[in-house]
């Protein structure tokens, strides 16, 4: 236990380190960019190094969040998150990426809400709608759908998009696992994205389900336990 605390401790103090220098690169790289000084030849290798950092950033930001998820421990049971809230901010972040899926619906059949962290909450469904965003052509069609019964609330993200072979689904939520290598780097992807989501459930007593197939689609879904749910 004490070496794992020490490996997520050193994970944590190494990504916060990494952020001021490369905050410094970044500035310096848009000024970079907006300099008329600068030979016409430059213009390509500059904005490759603006994508690279960006992407750099992303995998830091994403390193240090996981980090601090690790840790494991149940989030308390007393803030209630709006879930059509939460629902309706990742639907809109989806329309603004690129290529989106002109189609992306949302299906709310309960009116009950959350009990936990709504920062970690939104994370596990923007996430999860990024990627249904990632991994779908424009022409397929996104659902996000959010039930209750009586073994407790469900919020299902479900698209027809590439899907994922047999023997990777196990393996997704492993960190920087990609079932399709260099595709998904290429998409945007940190690699980290699952990983997050599996933690941050674990500290709401939540589980992720999967269920996909190769050329078909996929549905991710978020199980809560019935004393998670804020019924009114
Ligand atoms: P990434 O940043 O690479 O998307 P994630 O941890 O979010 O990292 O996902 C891990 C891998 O799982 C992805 O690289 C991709 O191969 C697969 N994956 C995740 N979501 C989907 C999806 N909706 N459809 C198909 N494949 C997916």
């Amino acid at each position: 236990r004490r070496v794992d605390r020490v490996r997520r401790d050193f994970i944590a103090n190494a990504s916060h380190e990494l952020r001021s220098p490369l905050t410094v690169i970044m500035g310096y790289l848009d000024a970079l960019a907006e300099d008329d000084r600068i030979p016409d030849g430059w213009k390509q290798p500059i904005s490759v190094m603006q994508d690279q950092s960006i992407r750099m950033r992303r995998l830091v930001e994403d390193l240090l969040q996981l980090s601090k998820l690790e840790s494991g421990q149940s989030v308390p049971k007393d803030h209630v998150v709006d879930v059509a809230a939460m629902i309706a901010a990742a639907r809109k972040e989806a329309l603004a990426l690129p290529e989106h899926p002109d189609s992306i619906e949302i299906e709310l059949q309960s009116p009950a809400n959350l009990l936990g962290e709504e920062t970690e909450l939104q994370s596990v469904v923007s996430n999860l709608v990024a990627n249904a965003v990632r991994y779908t052509p424009p022409e397929g069609e996104i659902t996000i759908r959010w039930t209750v019964d009586a073994d407790g609330g469900h919020l299902a993200v479900q698209d027809t998009g590439i899907g994922i072979a047999e023997e990777d689904i196990p393996r997704v939520t492993e960190r920087f696992y990609r079932a399709d290598g260099g595709r998904a780097r290429q998409r945007g992807g940190t690699g980290l994205g699952l990983a997050i989501v599996k933690y941050a459930l674990r500290r709401h007593d939540a589980e992720l389900e999967i269920q996909s197939r190769l050329g078909q689609g996929s549905t991710f879904v978020c199980h809560f336990p019935r004393d998670r749910l804020a019924l009114s």
